[in-house]
């Protein structure tokens, strides 16, 4: 295996403004206009006019921002992305996505692009994307994470997040919980001479499961919980930035939910995929942490969550036999030439596995 070409960072990038609390939706025009950001262009998911509309117009109208141009984001095509970005007015002091994957995804690589500010206002904390340096865009028709930039500013109302359905709060859960095995991977990968190694995202990656699992009760409605997730998953996307590569967050837990969605008719949300694929390669791991894995998991309730929708087995088994394959010179658990058998094995034996992969 030829050693994975890691990329150094010369600058890092950290959001300048930031803002994570109740009723922030009325704030975001002082928030632009503090910043001298008058002149906006603005994407957004399905239905958040109705769900936030009048506050967040109220707000811009108050403050005298202008929307230069608005759309709707359903197709995050490269293709369409270029093309909307530079037919963008040239006035345009910042980008502003808002909504839950897509329309980030959209404004933050538009943004990218132009090199302007890109102001993150995600409706739900499903996963880390909100604030991490890449998209997850559509490149000849398939799904890809594309390096970005991280956001200027993220802007979090925790009033939104809290009448969210539950099923983004354990998809959040899922994704933080996957730091464990994704640092055990990148440590183990550099053990091996394939990766360079940095501590500092990886203390910071260490330090936002710290924050959300050791500070507070496990109770996912509760307003603490769900701030302190909002705060981890915002840290672990700039963990990202400071490594210079995906590695303080994404391991082999990330390459069977990537499997999964090829694979899968349906694929289940990333961070359910995500939290599921994380306790298997805990196992595989041998993973000190494996028992704060499944304390974490069963004392959100994420797995009995998860067993309330099942992923049929043969299309797990399906993708875990090409999940090592995802990403070339890339060392995982999933390397290892026995994974794959022990994998099935633990599918077939483990006590919570069965209830939830049948
Ligand atoms: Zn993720």
């Amino acid at each position: 295996m030829k050693p994975y070409p890691t990329y150094t960072n010369k600058q890092i990038n950290i959001p300048y403004l930031l803002k994570i609390g109740n009723g922030k939706t009325q704030k975001i025009g002082k928030y632009l206009f503090d910043k001298d950001m008058n002149n906006i262009a603005l994407f957004t998911g399905y239905g958040i006019d109705e769900l936030l509309g009048d506050k967040l117009y109220g707000g811009l109208e108050i403050q005298n921002i202008k929307i230069l141009h608005k759309e709707i984001i359903d197709d995050i095509s490269i293709e369409k992305i270029t093309h909307t970005a530079f037919n963008l007015p040239p006035v345009i002091d910042a980008v502003v996505g808002i909504g839950g994957g897509k329309a980030l995804d959209f404004a933050k690589y538009c943004a990218y692009l132009l090199k302007i500010p890109f102001i993150s206002v995600p409706t739900s904390t499903s996963n880390d994307g909100f604030c991490s340096p890449s998209s997850s865009l559509t490149v000849d028709g398939k799904r890809k994470s594309v390096k970005s930039g991280i956001p200027y500013g993220v802007v979090i109302d925790l009033d939104i997040i809290k009448g969210c359905p539950k099923i983004f709060l354990y998809s959040g859960v899922g994704d933080m919980v996957s730091k464990i095995t994704a640092l055990w991977d990148w440590k183990e990968a550099f053990n091996k001479g394939f990766e360079r190694f940095n501590d500092f995202a990886s203390l910071l990656a260490y330090n936002s499961l710290d924050l959300l699992f050791n500070k507070h009760s496990f109770n996912v409605e509760s307003p603490e919980f769900q701030r302190s997730l909002s705060n981890s998953l915002l840290v672990s996307g700039i963990a990202m930035e400071v490594a210079g590569t995906s590695r303080p967050a994404s391991g082999s837990e990330h390459l069977i939910s990537h499997a999964l969605d090829s694979v899968c008719k349906k694929p289940k949300m990333h961070g359910i995929q995500v939290g599921v694929a994380t306790y298997l390669c805990a196992l595989l791991q041998k993973n000190e942490n494996t028992e704060g894995v499944k304390t974490i998991l069963s004392k959100t309730g994420f797995f009995e969550f998860a067993k309330g929708d099942t992923f049929a087995k043969k299309e797990f088994i399906e993708a875990l036999k090409i999940a090592s394959g995802i990403k070339q010179d890339y060392y995982t658990i999933l390397s290892e030439v026995d994974s794959f058998e022990r994998a099935v094995k633990f599918i077939e034996t483990d006590g919570i596995l069965k209830t939830i992969i049948k």
